[in-house]
């Protein structure tokens, strides 16, 4: 039999859901938002790379069976000095931590693994320095589009939430529903549905750019940054609108104030992404500083 390819070895299983990934850079030592100063360093040793670092906040975790993982081949170098392996669950060295119990969307598995002298075929480092870190934050930037979608979701139930609950709930002197009484509650729910259109506009345009090979880099950043906040928002007002019911952990409402919180750090926090934009912004202008 020849040799399997690597894309013949993982991707079919991958793509079938046959195997679970993940995809390993955060470290808790060093602030995510500055992965290119990452400790986990990539050593080689005869026929293979001995791998030693610990990343966290890493969705699938505890489930996952193959980690892209992120290196350091050379210390001097920064974000140029840094490999991206391929490292199976089972490789010797390989140590999952444990789970971190999230504040929000539970269904995943976000924990900790820890990779000690772990020891991983050479073949498996899939993109050699000094490319791997800006392929990686090249791909975040179409990736990063699954963010807001995700958002607009949330920020759409807890919607619907509040107006199935403003319907439902009476004015005891009228008999009529709160939504049909009082403006001031009439306008609030307008103006959550504006946000809410806005934000799914902002995707579905981030989506025809990227599709039709247009320049989106930006206009993604935007539309995470505007779903972000702007689910937050909708959850809290969801939420005072329900009342007391709002407040009440007994009601999905309390699970999507929690889930929506998520966007902002994911995929970039708001704050980094904000300086990209302007960093963009200004270049695009020739302002330099
Ligand atoms: C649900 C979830 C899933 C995740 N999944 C993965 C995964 O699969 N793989 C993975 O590798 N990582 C994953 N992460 C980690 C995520 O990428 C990081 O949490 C994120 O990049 C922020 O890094 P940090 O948590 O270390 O915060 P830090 O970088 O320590 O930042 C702390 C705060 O300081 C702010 N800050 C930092 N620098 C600046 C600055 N220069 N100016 C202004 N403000 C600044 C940040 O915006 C943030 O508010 C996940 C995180 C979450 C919440």
């Amino acid at each position: 039999m020849p040799p399997r390819t690597l894309r013949e070895k993982y991707l079919p299983s991958i793509a079938s859901g046959e195997r679970i990934l993940a995809f390993a850079m955060t470290e808790d030592e060093v602030p995510g938002s500055w992965s290119s100063y990452m400790k986990t360093k990539a050593e080689i040793k005869g026929d293979k790379y001995l791998l030693n670092g610990r990343k966290t906040f890493i969705t699938n975790a505890g489930v996952a069976d193959i980690f892209i993982v992120f290196a350091r081949l050379n210390l001097m170098e920064g974000a140029r000095g840094i490999g991206m392996f391929i490292v199976e669950r089972d490789f010797p060295g390989f140590h999952f931590d444990g789970e971190i119990p999230g504040l929000g969307v539970r269904a995943l598995s976000w924990g900790t693994i820890t990779l000690e002298d772990c020891e991983v075929p050479r073949e498996n480092l899939i993109v050699s320095p000094p490319k791997a870190f800006s392929l990686a934050m090249d791909m975040f930037n179409t990736e990063r589009i699954g963010n807001p979608s995700i958002c607009n979701g949330i920020a759409q139930r807890a919607f619907d939430e509040a107006l199935e609950f403003l319907v439902g709930r009476r004015d005891p002197r009228t008999g009529k529903s709160l939504l049909e009484s009082y403006q001031g509650l009439q306008f609030k729910i307008a103006e959550m549905a504006s946000l809410i259109r806005s934000s799914r506009l902002n995707v579905w345009h981030c989506a025809y750019l990227i599709q039709s090979g247009k320049p989106y880099v930006k206009e993604v950043q935007l539309a995470k940054l505007f779903a972000n906040e702007m689910v937050r928002k909708i959850c809290i007002d969801s939420m005072q609108l329900q009342g007391g019911y709002g407040y009440s952990a007994e009601l999905f409402t309390e699970k999507l104030v929690r889930g929506g919180m998520f966007g902002g750090i994911g995929w970039g926090a708001l704050e980094i992404l904000k300086l990209r934009y302007i960093s963009e912004l200004m270049k695009e202008k020739g302002i330099t500083s």
